[in-house]
């Protein structure tokens, strides 16, 4: 069998968000986005119901509806994106709670939802959604008014606790809320380390739950394994892979290995990337191709039949780095030809 298997240990990530949970006083909720990240909503989002999450966040109202249907009723869904022309009866139906973004969506959704519960999502200084302080002064009344039940912002720097963004927008964000009877949140994973400051009334971790920088305390969650097909000998002067991008310079041994870049191995990680065949390391050798890897085995003694890409030997950052890239790319570009497996179910 040539299929490469993904592992996803759901007890990792019960344990992960459970450790997060423990930093704050205030509740933890789960971002389960794109797909959770990759790793599969419909296993993902149970998992953490059980290790005790309340409320989940996606990024748009048709996620919202499909992970209605893998929740059931009870726990909250928030809406990253809003209330979309369109949305309402999704909205409606799934009992989503989008997170107002402008005017426009607040007028949206108070006359085709009167009552129906929703968050706004301020702009404390990212620039990417959410209202600026001008809007929310216009409409901060009303919306108290209204079923308001969350009032959230985003930092745009929390993977680095000494950029001064993060402080500014702090305060940003407190000059906005200050006063209001709301419940209130503002920081991911990153920011939930900065400490009780940031916490607010919930913290909405996604990427530390997975396994990913910059939670350094996190479980591994994600293992990958790949068959190898074929080893062969190489001499000197001889190339491996499209475009000869890589020559022997002494006698080796070359493994190709089942996976590429359709399975989410991304093509820039050629060059700095290595697997693990048991204990030793071995280098990405020549383009990744779409399906195949060729990686140097010359000093593995005995050879087994799969490589680890991803796993206790090297983490998803790891990875990323080689790629000039961040994990929560290497997750969510997972492809789908994988053998999945789900641990600790
Ligand atoms: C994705 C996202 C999160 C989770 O971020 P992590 O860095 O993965 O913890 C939280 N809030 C918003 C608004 C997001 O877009």
């Amino acid at each position: 069998m040539a299929q490469a298997l993904l592992t996803i240990d759901l007890d990792a990530i019960r344990a992960n968000w459970r450790a997060l949970d423990g930093l704050t006083t205030g509740e933890t909720a789960a971002v389960v986005k794109a797909d959770a990240y990759g790793l599969g909503v419909d296993r993902v989002a149970p998992a953490l119901a059980e290790a005790g999450a309340r409320t989940f966040f996606v990024a748009i109202a048709e996620e919202g509806a499909a992970l209605r249907k893998v929740l059931g009723p009870g726990p909250k869904i928030c809406v990253f994106g809003g209330h979309m022309a369109g949305d309402a009866e999704m909205i409606r139906e799934a009992e989503l709670v989008p997170m107002i973004n402008s005017i426009d969506q607040m007028l949206r959704h108070v006359e085709a939802l009167p009552g129906h519960a929703f968050g706004v999502q301020l702009d404390s200084g990212m620039n990417r959604l959410g209202m600026e302080a001008a809007e929310w002064a216009a409409l901060r009344d009303i919306a108290i008014g209204q079923n308001l039940v969350l009032i959230m912002s985003h930092l745009a720097c929390q993977d680095d606790p000494n950029h001064g963004m993060n402080a500014y927008q702090l305060q940003t964000f407190r000059q906005m809320t200050d006063g209001i009877a709301v419940p209130k949140s503002l920081v991911a994973t990153g920011g939930t380390l900065f400490g009780r400051d940031y916490h607010f009334d919930m913290t909405r971790p996604g990427i530390g739950v997975y396994g990913g920088r910059p939670y350094m305390d996190a479980r591994p969650v994600v293992e990958v394994s790949v068959p190898i097909i074929q080893v062969r000998e190489v001499s000197p002067g001889e190339s491996v892979g499209y475009g000869n991008s890589w020559v022997a310079r002494v006698p080796g041994q070359i493994a190709t290995i089942s996976a590429g870049y359709a399975d989410g191995v991304l093509r820039g990680i050629g060059p700095k990337a290595y697997v693990w065949a048991n204990e030793t390391r071995c280098k990405v050798v020549g383009r990744i191709s779409m399906d195949l890897i060729g990686v140097d085995v010359s000093a593995v003694t005995s050879m087994p039949d799969r490589v680890e890409l991803m796993g206790q030997r090297q983490s998803i950052d790891t990875l990323a780095d080689a790629a000039g890239t961040i994990g929560y790319e290497i997750l969510t570009s997972l492809g789908a030809r994988y053998a999945r497996r789900y641990t600790g179910a």
